[in-house]
């Protein structure tokens, strides 16, 4: 409203009052003047300040939510986890169950195998001696271990790093599963012997199944030598970095050569 109109509306407000005063209307002089005062002041103009503009709920950025949900969702499978005794020998020797770690967005997802005695007492996969090898590959991609997700297809800890037993395999697949729903990668890699076939449902070897991409669920698989493996047998590695380079390619990486 113009500072004119103000002084209109100021100055009918006050005719109304007086003809009401002469008429012989009692009428509270606060209230009206409360009107006045209101009628002569302008409301103050909204402040913008751009820096620190406020978006409305609606047009706050999803993607900054995303990861959140997920995070979210992640949580509450592995306190599932975590209260797991399917397999009665595992839930019996294990310290804790290991459930994954990473980016809950991540393009890239790592399957290994079951966690071992590192990764029992810190709860976190792939920490030991051949988990900082697999940091190293990660490096060597040019990205960042907290930038991809890394998980085991068993979360607890065989009794002395046996092999997993296919009745175990079976019982915790359910929960690889639902990881996997939730995560949704691009890729997946495939570490080892007992991920790949377990993953691909395939009896095929590592040897026979590496270099390649499978289907899982629609989500490209490539398959490769086990971390702890390349511990073993060092020779193994170029092999492990021909499937690396593979994989770097189809993620739109800069592949060494
Ligand atoms: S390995 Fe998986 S299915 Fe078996 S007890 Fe642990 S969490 Fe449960």
């Amino acid at each position: 409203m113009s500072d004119a109109e103000l002084q209109v509306v100021a100055r009918s407000l006050r005719q109304k009052s007086e003809s009401l005063r002469r008429a012989g209307v009692r009428h509270n002089r606060r209230a009206v003047k409360k009107d006045l005062s209101r009628a002569s002041v302008p409301a103050p103009a909204p402040v913008i300040t751009p820096a620190v503009m406020v978006l409305p709920a609606a047009a706050i950025d999803h993607r900054e939510s995303v990861p959140a949900e997920r995070e979210s969702v992640l949580a509450d499978l592995a306190r599932e986890v975590a209260g797991c005794t399917r397999c009665e020998e595992l839930a019996r020797c294990r310290k804790q169950t290991v459930f994954g770690v990473g980016d809950p967005c991540a393009e890239l997802c790592f399957v290994g195998e079951a966690p071992g005695a590192d990764e029992d007492a810190q709860g976190e996969p792939f920490v030991g001696a051949a988990g900082q090898l697999l940091t190293k590959i990660i490096a060597a991609m040019g990205l960042e271990r907290r930038r991809v997700y890394i998980c085991n297809m068993l979360k607890c800890r065989p009794p002395g790093n046996r092999t997993p037993g296919t009745d175990e395999i079976a019982n915790c697949r359910g929960f690889l599963e639902r990881q996997l729903e939730i995560i949704r990668p691009k890729f997946i890699c495939a570490l080892g012997a007992v991920a790949a076939k377990a993953l691909l449902n395939s009896e095929l070897s590592i040897g026979r199944l590496r270099g390649q991409f499978h289907d899982y669920r629609g989500i490209p698989v490539l398959c490769t030598y086990h971390p702890a493996y390349l511990l073993r047998s060092p020779d193994a590695k170029k092999y492990v970095w021909e499937d690396i380079q593979i994989l770097m390619g189809k993620l739109g990486l800069h592949v060494k050569t």
